[in-house]
């Protein structure tokens, strides 16, 4: 079996799933051009823990943790099964790494898992797993996650991470939906672009100190961590690619990438 790319996903608003922009349209033919992975492996910005946790239901609810959005969202669901020996392998790997670690037989999936997911694989016939970040514990922390995940690559799993390539939500709540991108989040995904593309994980690891706007970009580090677990997984000699770009709310890039030896054409 050939290793399989990771990659890193926007997840914007949770409108996301009903709205059918360019980061809808692209995660569905994302989706279709990666065929069907043994599961996915989910890290996304809104699964926080102090302890490294993964989810281990056979059976997943969806969460819908997000509020004052249109009803229509919130009777969607996405009924992939869970994997729970892969939620024991992800933990086996997180332990032989000394990462402390434990296994949530009844977590869900988070809206920033679901909502992507249920684009990339509307049939919900891909088992998925999440584990959880912690953006306390800084960015090495994240890299390292991804470099202890790297071996279920081998094994059939698709790891994603997901956030946000930029994600300042007190403008973009202000903002209307089809608002041009701000300058101060085009150039920080301009240098983020560029940051990505030649693997300059130190730089990506110390971005709040040195990318343009980062803080206004990313408030909190939450959403910009995934994309570290997603590097972390590849090592700096695989090729890389950005995949998307569009935006949202003016200060949303929904941005792409896909890392790895065995990248995907997307169609
Ligand atoms: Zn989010």
């Amino acid at each position: 079996m050939a290793w399989l790319p990771t990659l890193f996903v926007s997840h914007g608003a949770p409108t996301l799933a009903i709205d059918d922009g360019p980061a809808h349209q692209f995660l569905k033919t994302c989706g279709k051009s990666l065929g069907k992975p043994k599961a996915v492996l989910m890290l996304s910005a809104h699964f926080e823990a102090p302890t490294a946790t993964v989810t281990g239901s056979a059976s997943p609810g969806t969460i819908h943790d997000f509020w004052g959005f249109p009803d229509a969202l919130y009777t969607l669901s996405y009924p992939a099964p869970g994997d729970p020996a892969l939620a024991q392998r992800v933990s086996h790997l997180l332990s032989a790494a000394g990462i402390e670690t434990h296994i949530d037989a009844k977590r869900g999936l988070d809206h920033g898992a679901w909502i992507p997911l249920s684009l990339m694989f509307p049939d919900a016939d891909v088992p998925v797993v999440q584990l959880s970040i912690d953006a306390r514990k800084g960015a090495a922390y994240h890299l390292r996650l991804g470099e202890v995940l790297r071996p279920l690559r081998d094994e059939g799993v698709l790891v994603i991470g997901s956030g946000g390539a930029t994600h300042n939500l007190s403008h973009a709540i202000r903002a209307p939906q089809d608002e041009p991108i701000v300058e101060w989040a085009s150039t920080f995904r301009v240098w983020l672009a560029d940051t990505v593309g030649n693997d300059r994980r130190d730089n990506l690891a110390s971005y709040r100190d040195i990318a343009p706007d980062a803080i206004r970009n990313h408030p909190t580090d939450e959403h910009f961590f995934p994309l570290l677990c997603a590097i972390g997984a590849t090592t700096p000699d695989e090729p890389r690619r950005q995949i998307h770009a569009s935006d949202t709310y003016g200060a949303l890039a929904m941005d792409a990438y896909m890392f790895g030896t065995s990248l995907v054409d997307l169609e």
